[in-house]
């Protein structure tokens, strides 16, 4: 009999209080049932039309942003093959290919907050703009960049709370359009994140404290201003949809490489998570179109695993852990140099979406980060931030751990794996300045010599190494 629910998450949770790194796997029914999306908040035409937003929106964004002049106005990144990092992480072909999604690279945000941040900024402006009178439904998008648009906008305050990377995205599409941004940020932001916005003419507001805080005192703000905008990280509906509608484009570059998606060739994807709303999005429209055939699995610092604890506290299935948790609740610190994912707790928005369809979610210790930034950088040359590399640990542990490896055989996967695709999303590291990444790979570079080194102990499977 399998152990009940109760048993592996008092397990899970010594590993998460003691920030030791842990896989849990989801036990009991298959991952993706068709009840779960069913249930879901939102449909695939809810994905479609966030997709068709970007496309509408093209011709303007082409013209706001030189770098987009090339893909007439689309902001995608690549999905590329990872030979030589699946070579660095010791990962033997036996076990399928490793490839990534580009995210790092993606332009106008440097990060995956280009795909939500974007979108929610061009359904404001879209839906502002036609009861404005400034658009009719049809019209030639380049009309909200003539100068009577953006005094319009101009009487409008777009703000958000944010880590960073939301920060960069929201403030640069929404001072783009004319609009006055203004980004809360937690004394966990890079400077360079908020050199870069007030660069561009963005209010930067510094809290003392967390993410939450940041996001609190935003919201705060904008409540008070009749013209404000506010892009709730932890509920918004619209940011979730433009990171799911990712799923789309991944769909047809997959096609496009030849990558089948089937019962035989099974998709593991590995998504860093902060709040869950990108890893929850992205997940959520994989699911919607791959099925059961799709296997997502979160990623979380060890100091900030709030998706793993949102999932393992269910309806109060933790004794003294009150629901929703807190990192703060079990004793964790919340401190990572994985600032895109320094988040005390999950959004519940993203927990009802997803909580069901995911495979599992695991954590990662910072020094692990690094030691991936910078294998990624010595066999691949792509350069990402410390967030972004919690992908990696993705396969390691599915592949090299008892949870893994069980989970695995439960599910009937281990005769597929030769054929299975393994996604780690590098979310983030475009604009990194050369004298911050340097820091990071010379850190990185030292825990990146051994590439076997077991990140838990406990729940490694050692025979691989024999
Ligand atoms: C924000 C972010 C994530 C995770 O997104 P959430 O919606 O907070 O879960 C992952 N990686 C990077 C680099 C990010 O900035």
């Amino acid at each position: 009999m399998p152990p009940s629910h109760a048993a592996v998450s008092s397990l899970s949770l010594q590993a998460l209080r003691a920030a030791r790194p842990t896989l849990w796997t989801r036990s009991g029914k298959a991952a993706t049932s068709a009840s779960a999306l069913a249930a879901a908040p939102f449909s695939l035409a809810d994905v479609q039309a966030a997709h068709d937003r970007f496309a509408r929106f093209s011709p303007l964004l082409a013209q706001l942003f030189p770098e987009l002049e090339e893909s007439a106005g689309v902001i995608e990144s690549p999905l590329l093959e990872a030979a030589a990092m699946q070579q660095a992480l010791g990962l033997p072909a036996t076990s399928g290919r490793l490839w990534l999604k580009a995210d790092h690279a993606l332009p106008v945000a440097g990060s995956i907050k280009a795909r939500g941040g974007i979108h929610e900024v061009l359904e404001f402006t879209e839906k502002l703009a036609l009861e404005r009178g400034l658009i009719a439904p049809g019209d030639d998008i380049r009309k909200l960049g003539t100068p009577e648009a953006r005094a319009c906008f101009a009487q409008y305050q777009v703000a958000v709370g944010s880590t960073g990377n939301l920060g960069l995205s929201i403030g640069v599409i929404a001072s783009a359009l004319g609009f006055r941004a203004a980004v809360h940020m937690s004394s966990d932001a890079k400077e360079w994140k908020k050199a870069r916005l007030r660069a561009r003419g963005v209010e930067v507001v510094e809290h003392q404290g967390d993410y939450e805080k940041a996001v609190a005192a935003g919201r705060r703000q904008v409540e008070a201003d009749a013209h404000g905008y506010f892009v709730d990280d932890e509920r918004s509906a619209s940011l979730f949809l433009g990171y799911a509608a990712a799923a789309l484009a991944l769909r047809d570059q997959l096609a496009q490489a030849g990558i089948v998606v089937d019962a035989e060739h099974p998709l593991f994807v590995y998504l860093p998570c902060g709040v869950g709303g990108a890893p929850g999005g992205i997940a959520f429209g994989l699911s919607l179109l791959f099925g059961a055939h799709v296997h997502c699995f979160f990623a979380e610092p060890v100091q900030s695993p709030c998706f793993l604890l949102r999932m393992m506290a269910g309806n109060g299935e933790l004794p003294g852990v009150p629901v929703p948790p807190s990192v703060y609740d079990i004793g964790l610190t919340n401190q990572t140099e994985a600032d895109g994912l320094a988040v005390p707790r999950a959004s519940e928005l993203a927990y009802e979406a997803v909580g069901q369809l995911l495979a599992g979610v695991y954590t990662v210790a910072d020094d692990t980060l690094y030691g991936d930034l910078a294998r990624l950088h010595d066999s691949e040359g792509l350069r990402i931030e410390p967030s972004a590399a919690a992908g990696f640990s993705g396969p390691r542990l599915l592949l090299g751990s008892i949870a893994g490896q069980q989970w695995l055989r439960q599910r009937k996967l281990l005769p597929h794996l030769p054929r299975a695709t393994h996604l780690a999303w590098t979310t983030g590291g475009l604009f990194v300045p050369a004298e911050e990444y340097d820091r990071f790979l010379n850190r990185g570079q030292g825990f990146a010599a051994n590439p076997q080194a077991p990140t838990d102990a406990t729940s490694l499977h050692h025979s691989r190494r024999a």
